[in-house]
């Protein structure tokens, strides 16, 4: 109580107004060990919260509070009210969309870049930013095995480097001038076309959307068998693109597509896009990471002659959300897409380009020191640790894969390149389409509804399929086998019910 009411007058504003260092120091350990504890029990939480809409918007004051309000309030609240609203993307049982982890490197390295508090913006608003971002890329790129030079920066997101991969690829468009006079009432610009399978993520059409060119500017290629792009419809497509007067200028190519981890056949894709003059982006947020296990490194085949690369620590190389890095062999054309300097932000530093400035390279001036959280994960685990993490989590996909395919009740509905493994219960006998989905959504619906797994789905060619996808460091094999058994006790309970 002494201790409590001692730190509360360390409230009352001090000369610096902030959180006095000794109270900031008591409530880190507390923080920190709040953190341990959490991340010991984090598999005993029900993966998927269970609030309803609106259940913690009501916990919570409708007016932010006048008087200063005690730490250990503040802190109990967030047991209180935050916790029961949290989906643990850091539990075992997370195997929904990507599993990801945020790893005990990572976020210690998260929470030194809180406290620097650093805006990487220019290279002097904090030299070590923009140098730590670049050798780390420079690693990141030799763990996977990518030729030299390659510039990178990292973004929040792929979606964001996806956009801006575009940007500069519409900008390498020869005479159209578009980041100086637009697309808008100008009869002599041409519609521009860019090209992506069926499969890429809604981020690629998205960036279409924000940049002017338009959804029908997208033109989605169809898939094989194994769902990678066709590349004789995308060299169709182009030159009836080409016939129609549209004016093709980028192709997408996908390492690791969101629905089935499918790797578009990238060097036939290159072909075609240098045969044509196009710029080529390869989305590998997801399956590009598992290139740092050697015996993966195959999946970024063609990847070196990709123009820009989006590879995502923060799904599947166990960084803290946000990390997304952008590789480029053309940083001269990103920047000329977006470098603008406003007078206040003038410096002699990179007048002669002896250093980058990261806000040339996208849209947004201010960046946190994200490289900070990946050098601690790729420096504490090292390369070999790394890949024998992915390499696990690739055999824990395939053992999966075994299982479903081993059965006669279930069956596979893609190839299982990763950790990822679509499938669905197809009972003996039982072929009615729209009974197969219902019974699929069943099963799925009630593994999320028991807690201690979160599966999510996807549809193939208009099939219900159910999704597992191992990215978590504490998904153990004793895990995909208790959820292995909880998909077929589940099947048989609703066929007993029936
Ligand atoms: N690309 C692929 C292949 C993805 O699977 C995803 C998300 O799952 C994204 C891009 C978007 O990633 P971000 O959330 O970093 O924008």
């Amino acid at each position: 109580m002494e201790e409590r009411k001692a730190l509360d007058k360390a409230q009352k504003p001090k000369a610096t107004g902030d959180m006095d260092t000794e109270a900031f120091r008591h409530y880190g350990h507390e923080v920190v060990d709040w953190m341990a504890d959490y991340l010991s029990n984090v598999g005993s939480y029900p993966v998927l919260a269970r609030t309803a809409p609106g259940d913690i918007q009501l916990s919570l004051p409708t007016q932010p509070s006048k008087q200063p309000e005690a730490m250990e309030d503040i802190l109990a609240d967030v047991d209180r009210i935050i916790m029961p609203g949290i989906t643990h993307w850091n539990s075992p049982g997370f195997l929904a969309y990507f599993g990801i982890t945020g790893s005990g490197p990572g976020i210690l390295g998260e929470m030194l870049s809180g406290v620097l508090n650093v805006n990487a913006m220019l290279w002097r608003t904090s030299p070590a930013a923009t140098e730590l971002e670049q050798v780390t890329l420079d690693w990141l790129r030799q763990m996977l095995g990518l030729p030299s030079p390659l510039f990178g920066v990292i973004n929040d997101t792929a979606s964001s480097g996806t956009m801006y991969a575009l940007a500069a690829a519409r900008e390498a468009i020869p005479g159209l001038h578009i980041r100086q006079q637009g697309m808008s009432g100008r009869p002599e610009v041409p519609r521009l076309r860019y090209y992506a399978s069926q499969e890429a993520h809604s981020s690629v059409e998205k960036a279409g959307i924000v940049l002017g060119v338009g959804q029908e500017g997208l033109c989605k290629i169809g898939v094989d068998s194994s769902f990678r792009m066709d590349v004789a419809q995308l060299e169709q497509a182009i030159e009836q693109d080409l016939a129609d007067g549209w004016q093709p200028f980028a192709v997408v190519a996908t390492v690791g597509t969101t629905s089935t981890t499918s790797i578009d056949p990238v060097a036939q894709i290159a072909e075609i896009c240098e045969r044509y003059g196009l710029w080529l982006h390869v989305d590998g947020a997801y399956g590009g990471s598992a290139a740092v296990d050697p015996t993966m490194r195959w999946v970024l085949d063609g990847c070196e002659r990709a123009d820009t690369l989006i590879v995502n620590p923060h799904k599947w190389l166990f960084t803290p959300i946000d990390c997304s890095v952008f590789y480029t062999r053309k940083p001269d054309v990103v920047k000329a897409a977006f470098s603008l300097i406003p007078e206040y932000l003038r410096n002699t530093e990179s007048a002669d380009d002896a250093v980058p400035n990261l806000m040339d390279y996208g849209t947004s001036l201010g960046r946190r020191f994200r490289s900070l959280k990946l050098w601690m994960v790729m420096r504490y685990f090292g390369q070999e640790g790394l890949a024998a993490r992915i390499h696990e989590h690739i055999r824990l996909g395939q053992l999966v894969a075994q299982w479903v395919s081993e059965s006669p009740n279930f069956e596979l509905m893609a190839p299982t390149l990763f950790s990822t493994v679509c499938f669905r219960a197809h009972s003996k006998g039982l072929d009615d389409e729209a009974l197969l989905e219902a019974l699929n959504e069943r099963i799925m619906n009630n593994i999320n509804a028991a807690g201690r797994f979160f599966l999510s789905h996807t549809k193939l060619h208009g099939i219900f399929t159910i999704r597992t996808a191992v990215g978590n460091l504490r998904t153990t094999e004793q895990d995909v086998r208790d959820l292995w058994g909880s998909i077929q006790a589940e099947l048989a309970r609703i066929h007993e019910a029936q």
